[in-house]
């Protein structure tokens, strides 16, 4: 693609607002601008002019249908496909799209998950338009973004509380500038930047496995000879076929406006990473829903599968999708980013502290954030954050956080002097090797990165959490300065004493050491190292009261939402246990006495190797009916709490010692009975 070619094609497919310009008039142009920045409602005039001009960009560019897009809580997204073409008199026709048809849709939702929200009897859904994220093209279909909820409006979607926490982050953070003298600042927005990794294997070997084509993932599978060890995949050269799926990739990312930055390859053999140039929040949001989803498709063009699952292969790196988050103010400046005066210094630091206060009070709800049966099997192994939430700031920032806990002038390496607030200088020099990999929320010199989610997550979620968090602990701030008399005396003690009380957060050294489990421990951080432990926090009062009390949820929709994880953890695990029963019932078993049949008998080495299946074959069939028992201790469960319990302690343990067996199976049996292609072959294909 050309330079020219590429301005044509970036966001050709996206009714951004260069296009709206061309399609709807001025002034309806700028009411929008105005519901944007200051979220007024659009007069119906102004809506019915930008459906007409949607309308009509649509139709030139192809589209046949329009549809709401919408991001249920299974945490993909969502359409319902209506024709613009509609019957007009006896032989015509007309194409149909009004104001009315952009505002709102009424998908028959049923059966989206709603945790006891909607029966089914008003199973209706409201989809209603976000006209703060821009409409796309998507195989000839007008995708409107929109908010999905209730009859009776509780929400049953991942955009809407994002929509909420950054209006929450808007309101504390401006209320608190105000109070420390910034009167210019009218909103600040949430940046967000996720990278994306992934796996691409060949369709063909893809197909051959049942636990790839159902759950996502490998259910066995013996170590490769060869697994990562060599570090030579990690920004290797890019394999041509590869290169042709990231080319192909990133033109159909950039029709929809989607900036692809880098690309490369990952740590483990067959994974790969992409990373968006970062934009708004919510933007961001429906970027990387729409990332995932074009990533998949791409790769099937290329005879690829692309595997978002966090841990397709055991043995070797899982992926996830580093979060990166930043908080600006309207006129571009970056509120982590120490600055270039005293007084934004100060700023930068009281951001800081409220945002490391935020993360100690609320590592339960962070943990939260990334808690689901496949991201369970990722935090904690190799080159993933341990499930134990901690901050990394670096060593620089950590000196100047302990001179400010210790009420002592910091000294930097350049011998400039640091007082909160006063006459000097904190200028951090951010150096790239000074950057922890093992930390679950690192400071990367103006932004942190949130680094737990898991790859085939929303990452919805995880922002709303930051920012609530950050909102909440800006908002009690300000509540102490705004009474007292003194107030950038109010705001140093504030700075001062949120780092002094939770200073136990910070942890600057490796992560993946086993060391650092105990220290956390005496430090009195959670480790809830999995779903199971991790869900009950959810909606703990401490997490309730933080999320209703900024509007982001009601108890109810909290509630809810408690009893879809619960569900959809269990829905997960035993879909997992099936397969896994059904392929060695179907497969691995026949494939063990085959082996067997096909041995001579007339060598000792034989006998040896018989005796050895043999003998695995015997304890993979005691161990199946272990896992079976499992699973009627489970249907004759009632409660979701007991279901939960069996699924984690019974289920998923015995599912581990069967994949042992089948695994050493795997290694002795004759590659021609084994009936999946093997690790080396799902690896190394390409
Ligand atoms: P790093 O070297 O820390 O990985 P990059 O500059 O490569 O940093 O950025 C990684 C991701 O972070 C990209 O998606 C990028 O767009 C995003 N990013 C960069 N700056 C910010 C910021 N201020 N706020 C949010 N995201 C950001
Ligand atoms: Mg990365």
């Amino acid at each position: 693609m050309t330079d020219g070619n590429m301005k044509k094609e970036f966001g050709a497919l996206l009714f951004n607002e260069s296009t709206m310009q061309k399609y709807i008039s001025g002034g309806s142009l700028d009411a929008w601008r105005e519901c944007v920045k200051n979220r007024t409602v659009l007069p119906e005039k102004v809506t019915e002019d930008i459906a007409e001009g949607m309308k009509k960009w649509a139709l030139e560019n192809g589209a046949t249908h329009y549809t709401h897009w919408f991001q249920p809580l299974t945490g993909e997204t969502a359409e319902k496909h209506e024709g613009f073409l509609v019957p007009d008199g006896r032989d015509g026709f007309k194409m149909d799209f009004s104001g009315r048809e952009l505002l709102r849709g009424e998908p028959d939702a049923s059966s989206f998950p709603s945790g006891g929200l909607r029966s089914t009897f008003e199973a209706r859904g409201y989809s209603a338009w976000d006209p703060t994220s821009y409409a796309f093209i998507k195989d000839r279909v007008l995708c409107i973004p929109t908010v999905f909820c209730t009859y009776s409006g509780e929400v049953l979607d991942k955009k809407t509380p994002l929509l909420r926490s950054c209006e929450a982050l808007n309101r504390q953070a401006v209320r608190i500038l105000s109070l420390i003298g910034d009167d210019k600042t009218k909103s600040v927005s949430v940046s967000v930047g996720a990278e994306q990794e992934y796996f691409l294997i060949p369709k063909e070997l893809f197909g051959k496995r049942e636990d790839l084509r159902l759950c996502g993932r490998t259910l066995f599978g013996a170590d490769a000879p060869k697994r990562q060890e060599l570090d030579d995949h990690y920004y290797g050269a890019i394999k041509p076929k590869i290169t042709a799926f990231m080319q192909d990739l990133n033109e159909a990312l950039w029709e929809l406006g989607i900036c692809a930055k880098t690309e490369h390859n990952e740590v483990a053999p067959a994974q790969y990473e992409m990373a968006p140039f970062f934009t708004d929040a919510n933007t961001a949001n429906d970027q990387n829903q729409l990332t995932m989803e074009i990533m998949k498709r791409v790769a099937e063009r290329h005879g690829l599968v692309c595997l978002l699952h966090e841990k397709p292969f055991d043995g070797i790196n899982g992926s996830g999708k580093h979060v990166n988050w930043s908080v600006s103010t309207d006129s571009g400046e970056n509120l982590f980013s120490p600055g270039s005066t005293p007084a934004e210094n100060t700023r930068f630091l009281l951001f800081l502290a409220a945002f490391v206060k935020g993360v100690d009070e609320y590592q339960e709800l962070l943990r939260c954030s990334a808690a689901y049966a496949g991201n369970d099997r990722r935090l904690g192994g190799q080159e993933a954050p341990p499930a134990i939430i901690s901050v990394f700031v670096g060593t620089e920032l950590e000196r100047v956080i302990d001179s400010i806990i210790k009420d002592k002038p910091y000294t930097d390496s350049g011998d400039r002097f640091l007082t909160v607030g006063k006459d000097v200088l904190l200028r951090l020099s951010m150096d790239n090797t000074d950057r922890n990999r093992t930390s679950p929320v690192a400071f990367t010199g103006n932004k942190f990165e949130f680094r737990m989610p898991g790859s085939s997550q929303s990452i919805a979620s995880p922002v709303t959490y930051l920012n609530t968090i950050l909102a909440e602990e800006l908002k009690e701030a300000a509540d102490i300065i705004e009474k007292s008399d003194d107030r950038q005396l109010a705001l140093k003690r504030q700075i001062r004493e949120m780092f002094s009380a939770h200073r136990r957060i910070l942890f600057n050294g490796n992560g993946y050491d086993r060391s650092w489990i105990e220290e956390a421990a005496e430090r009195g951080l959670k480790n809830l190292r999995n779903t199971a432990e991790t869900i009950p926090e959810y909606i703990s009062e401490k997490n309730i009261r933080l999320l209703t009390g900024n509007g982001i949820y009601t108890r109810k929709e909290m509630e809810s939402r408690n009893e879809i994880h619960i569900e959809k953890y269990c829905s997960v695990i035993t879909i997992e246990a099936r397969t896994m029963l059904e392929m060695i019932r179907k497969g691995i078993l026949g494939a063990v006495s085959d082996h067997l049949k096909s041995l001579s008998g007339r060598f000792e080495f034989e006998n040896r190797l018989a005796e050895r299946a043999g003998s695995l074959g015997n304890a993979l069939l005691i161990e199946t009916e272990a896992l079976e028992d499992e699973f009627k201790k489970y249907d004759e469960a009632v409660s979701p709490e007991e279901k939960l319990d069996i699924c984690a302690n019974g289920i998923v343990k015995r599912m581990a010692v069967c994949r042992g067996v089948v695994d050493s199976l795997e290694r002795i049996v004759d590659a021609r009975f084994w009936p999946y292609p093997d690790y080396t072959e799902l690896l190394f294909a390409i």
